[in-house]
């Protein structure tokens, strides 16, 4: 069984994140999402809604499982089964620090393997950072995101003061 674990604070999940994962989901027997929970981010959505709007986009996916998490990541992989991590790497700005939190989680530990995959091109400019700059400002945003994450952007943004 080859598992793999794709961790991030998914907030929120972005159709940047899907691709990824529906590449690791060719490469892997199982993927498991990992919703990081104690992440310094303070995010805009919950843990609970984060991975609540995952499961929905993922839903019927039949090698992939949303899971939360905190603590060390390659301690978590490894009570999990998993024999590697996936991360996206969409430009050379997301290398440098890729490059070093793999470095180090090797360090941490050396059975658990780094896979960079690149998304297609046109996600290559795709942030959760930016869809959320996007939906705050009015845009529309259901080209970067699934529906239903449209949808909670738009009853957060209208329940949160500007
Ligand atoms: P983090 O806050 O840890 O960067 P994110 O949820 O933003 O977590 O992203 C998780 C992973 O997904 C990271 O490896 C990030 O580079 C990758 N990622 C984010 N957006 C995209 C995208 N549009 N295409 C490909 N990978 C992406």
């Amino acid at each position: 069984m080859r598992r793999a674990i794709y961790p991030g604070s998914f907030d929120p999940v972005t159709n940047g994140h899907l691709d990824v994962i529906a590449r690791a989901a060719k490469l892997f027997d199982e993927v498991i999402v990992a919703v990081a929970v104690n992440d310094q981010k303070r995010g805009l959505f919950t843990a609970d809604e984060r991975t609540a709007l995952i499961r929905g986009a993922v839903a019927g996916w039949k090698n992939v499982r949303v899971s939360r998490f905190d603590g060390l990541l390659v301690e978590f992989a490894s009570a999990q089964g998993a024999t590697a991590v996936v991360r996206g790497l969409r430009a050379v700005s997301d290398f440098e620090f890729e490059f070093q939190m793999a470095l180090m989680n090797r360090k941490l530990d050396e059975q658990i393997e780094t896979i960079f995959l690149m998304p297609a091109e046109n996600y290559t400019y795709l942030s959760s950072r930016i869809v959320k700059e996007i939906s705050r400002l009015g845009g529309n945003v259901d080209a970067f995101v699934p529906a239903s994450v449209a949808g909670a952007l738009r009853e957060k943004l209208a329940a949160r003061p500007a």
